[in-house]
């Protein structure tokens, strides 16, 4: 037992002090540490039940959709790619330049908005469901676990036996996979970066040519193998910024795996021939002790002790707790969806109107953010005065101005460019080009002449509208300023 904290004259201990952590009180621990430190290995059971059997159903979808990503065009144009090397990103098929910097930022917004609206609403359900690091580990790597090791009773008597010779080459078998499983992964990812024509060509290719390329899929390789083969629910633990903001994000209303204390307490063993009624009047609840929730955790703690942060809600516990309540012959849902709230008042999980509010505010930012993706301009033009000049006066009297222009082509195919003048009747030329020609997903140069004539001119600055063409069509218009003489500087 460590020594008593010291205290202050009102009797407090210092909030800088040394605290006595009391490892009884599950909120003065993590329930995947021992008291030396050291981490507590969580042997999770094998969960099965109606929702491990929805799970399964969409992770696995989930999961074919994330190995077929990098493969999916949209219009020529990768469904997904984060190519922070090149600056290029891709969504929904729509190619996107560190110039469309406004709309990113408004994703953002409209992303974190979306997320918060969501877990206010629907707790961690993103986090059991969808998130790929809990997808991965439980669909595909524990499986490969259970397979290998069998379950958890197994796997616990195995791993205190000595290195004799079935548990090697269990342990490398399992390790080898998981090493091969963690080069599929990495490798997913990072042809989401640089798009999977890249990644076949940096494996293809002479090995010299490609070092960083190589190092980063040995990097993501050994990243991911940490994760699922040790790290697993520490990353969601202390890692994950997600699950830190929860504590923010939920109140008594939030959606959670929860267990219902009203129902399920005083919990005690069930005794045999004990009917549930004279059960009840001893003041015991549906709860019989039986500790199969702990048992299925992935991360290791006890849901009846209330909802805490390391609770994915990934429902094993559901269906572990619907087996038992199946066996004593009680109703199912002792451990279930609700909210703290419904819990408290005996009301069953209902879509309330501030449910649905959320849900609207949700798919509202979902439009919002498609019709900001796919309205966006398909080029971007810079128009510029070109540096160091002024204006010049031509010998018939005109007066013209030289600007640099920056085409960025955002789309999958070449486009000829045209500029015209909207505003103002004038000419407009190209130097040194016939036709302007913007390269896909490239950025086209050019220096533009503009002429005036000297009654069109509107003092020094004349504001003009140019148009930007291709084919016909009009792009975007831009605005900028012709320089020109005063009025009073104008010899006829
Ligand atoms: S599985 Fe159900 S009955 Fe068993 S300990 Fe957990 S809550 Fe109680
Ligand atoms: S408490 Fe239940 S829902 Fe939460 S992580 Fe553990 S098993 Fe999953």
């Amino acid at each position: 037992m460590n020594p008593p904290s010291p205290t202050n004259e009102t009797g407090h201990r210092p909030a800088s002090a040394e605290q006595e952590i009391d490892w009884r009180d599950y909120r003065d621990h993590l329930a995947t540490a021992h008291q030396d430190g050291s981490r507590k290995w969580v042997y999770a059971k094998k969960p099965c039940g109606t929702w491990t059997a929805r799970r399964k159903i969409f992770g696995w979808l989930l999961i074919a959709i994330m190995f077929a990503g990098p493969f999916i065009k949209i219009g020529g144009n990768p469904l997904l790619m984060i190519n922070i090397i090149e600056r290029k990103f891709s969504i929904l098929g729509q190619i996107f330049w560190p110039e469309d910097s406004i709309i990113f930022a408004v994703t953002m917004l409209l992303y974190f908005a979306g997320i918060m609206v969501f877990t206010t609403v629907f707790g961690r359900l993103w986090c059991g469901w969808a998130c790929p690091q809990t997808v991965m580990m439980e669909m595909v790597f524990r499986p490969i676990e259970y397979l290998i090791e069998g379950d958890a009773t197994e796997q616990r008597a195995t791993d205190k036996l000595p290195f004799r010779r079935r548990r090697l080459v269990r342990k490398l078998l399992k390790h080898a996979i998981f090493l091969g499983l963690s080069f599929i992964v990495g490798n997913t990812l990072l042809s989401y970066v640089i798009g999977w024509e890249k990644l076949a060509h940096i494996v293809t290719d002479d090995p010299r040519n490609h070092l960083v390329g190589l190092a980063f899929m040995v990097a993501f390789t050994m990243l991911f193998y940490g994760i699922f083969a040790r790290f697993r629910e520490q990353a969601c633990t202390f890692i994950c910024p997600y699950g830190r903001f929860m504590s923010a994000l939920i109140d008594e209303n939030t959606m959670v795996v929860a267990y219902d204390h009203k129902r399920g307490e005083g919990r005690a063993p069930l005794k045999r021939d004990q009917p549930a009624d004279q059960r009840k009047a001893t003041g015991l609840g549906d709860c019989v002790d039986c500790h199969q929730c702990v048992a299925v955790c992935p991360t290791g703690i006890d849901i009846r002790n209330g909802t805490q942060m390391e609770c994915v809600n990934c429902t094993a516990c559901i269906d572990a707790c619907d087996t038992v309540m199946d066996k004593v012959g009680r109703p199912k849902g002792l451990i279930r969806y609700a909210s703290l709230d419904g819990i408290q008042k005996g009301l069953p999980l209902r879509f309330t109107a501030r449910m649905k509010l959320y849900s609207v505010i949700i798919c509202g930012l979902v439009t919002l953010l498609a019709y900001l993706v796919f309205t966006r301009a398909e080029v971007e033009t810079i128009f510029l005065r070109a540096p160091g000049s002024l204006f010049q006066k031509m010998p018939d009297g005109n007066f013209n101005n030289l600007y640099t222009v920056k085409v960025i082509n955002k789309c999958n195919h070449d486009l000829p460019i045209e500029f015209r003048l909207e505003n103002i009747s004038g000419k407009l030329a190209v130097m040194g080009s016939r036709q302007l020609v913007a390269p896909k997903e490239k950025l086209a140069e050019a220096t533009v002449m503009i002429e005036l004539a000297p009654e069109q001119l509107k003092g020094s600055g004349t504001p003009l509208v140019i148009g930007v063409y291709s084919n016909g069509n009009l792009l975007e218009t831009i605005k900028t300023v012709f320089v020109g003489p005063r009025p009073d500087q104008i010899i006829p």
